[in-house]
C-alpha cells in the first residue's frame, strides 16, 4: 500500500493504474466496519482502490468539534492495508486549502434543508472537497454509505449538474448488534450515553416521523429534527445530540424490517 500526502504524490502513483478502474473511497479516518464495508464494495468491484483519509475542516462548524474529532491515523493505515487499499492519500489541511484558496461548489437548495439547516456549510464543505477528490484521483467508482443519506443526496446532485464522469455506489448502513449505527463518533459517547442513543436507531425503525419524535423525546435526547426525506431511496431521517454528541441516522422507509 502506498501512502501519499500531497496532490502531486497521488498523481504519480496513479499514473500506470488508469487503464484499469478506480475506486475512491473518501474517510475522515477512525475507521470502523461501516468504512470496511465501502472498502469491500471498492475492493470486489475496482482494479485499484484508493482511500483518502482526510478531516476536512470546511465541513466543520465549531472549532471544537473538529479538535474534538477522533484521530488514529496509524491503525487506520494497518485497518486500510488489511482491506486491500492500493493508495491512502493524506492531505494536510494546508495542501487541500492553501493560502488564498477561495473557490467552492455549494449545492444550493439540497444543501440547505436538514442538515444544512443545523449545519450552515456543510454540505459546501462536503460538496467541496468530494469535487476536489474526484479531480484529484479521477476515480470510476466513489463509494459513499446510506448512513450519510443526504451527502449521497447532495453529491448526486452535483455530479448531475457539473456532468462529472463518475459513477456513485452507496453502501448500506453498518450497524452494530444493538442497532446503533457505526460512527466515528460514536466512541465519544460514555455508556450512559450510549444507551441512550439507542432510541435513535429504535425511533427510526418505525418509519413513522411522528412516533419516532415521540420515542426521541421521551428518551432524554435533543432532537435536531425527525423527517421523512423525498431521497433515493426515500428515508425517515433523524439527527439528535446525546450529551455534547450529535448522531446522524437514517431508515429507508420501503425497506423490509
Ligand atoms: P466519514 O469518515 O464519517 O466521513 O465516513 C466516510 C464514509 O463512510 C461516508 O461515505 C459514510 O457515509 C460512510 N459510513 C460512515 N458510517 C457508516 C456506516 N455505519 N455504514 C456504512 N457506511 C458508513
Amino acid at each position: 500500500m502506498t501512502v501519499t500526502r500531497t496532490v502531486r504524490a497521488v498523481r504519480a502513483a496513479l499514473a500506470d493504474r488508469r487503464d484499469g478502474t478506480i475506486g475512491l473511497v473518501p474517510t475522515m479516518g477512525a475507521l470502523h466496519d461501516g468504512h470496511l464495508a465501502l472498502l469491500r464494495a471498492a475492493r470486489a468491484s475496482c482494479d485499484t482502490v484508493v482511500m483518502s483519509l482526510f478531516v476536512n475542516p470546511a465541513q466543520f462548524g465549531e472549532p471544537s468539534d473538529l479538535n474534538g474529532y477522533p484521530r488514529d491515523e496509524e491503525r487506520d493505515l494497518t485497518v486500510a492495508d488489511e482491506a486491500g487499499v492500493d493508495i491512502v492519500f493524506a492531505p494536510t489541511a494546508g495542501e487541500m486549502y492553501p493560502p488564498g484558496y477561495q473557490t467552492w461548489v455549494d449545492v444550493t437548495e439540497l444543501g440547505a434543508t436538514l442538515e444544512g439547516i443545523h449545519r450552515p456549510g456543510h454540505f459546501r464543505g462536503v460538496a467541496t472537497v468530494c469535487l476536489k477528490l474526484f479531480t484529484i484521483v479521477r476515480p470510476t467508482l466513489a463509494f459513499y454509505g446510506q448512513k450519510d443519506a443526504q451527502q449521497v443526496e447532495v453529491l448526486r446532485r452535483m455530479v448531475r449538474d457539473l456532468h462529472l464522469e463518475l459513477g456513485l455506489r452507496v453502501v448500506p448502513t453498518v450497524r452494530d448488534e444493538d442497532g446503533l449505527a457505526l460512527s466515528s463518533r460514536n466512541v465519544q459517547l460514555t455508556a450512559a450515553e450510549r444507551t441512550r442513543a439507542l432510541a435513535l436507531p429504535r425511533a427510526l425503525q418505525t418509519r413513522d416521523p411522528e412516533t419516532a419524535r415521540r420515542i426521541l423525546e421521551s428518551g432524554d435526547l435533543v432532537v435536531d429534527y425527525v423527517e421523512l426525506a423525498p431521497f433515493d431511496p426515500p428515508v425517515l431521517v433523524g439527527a439528535v445530540r446525546v450529551g455534547s454528541t450529535r448522531l446522524l441516522d437514517n431508515v429507508p422507509i420501503d425497506e423490509e424490517r
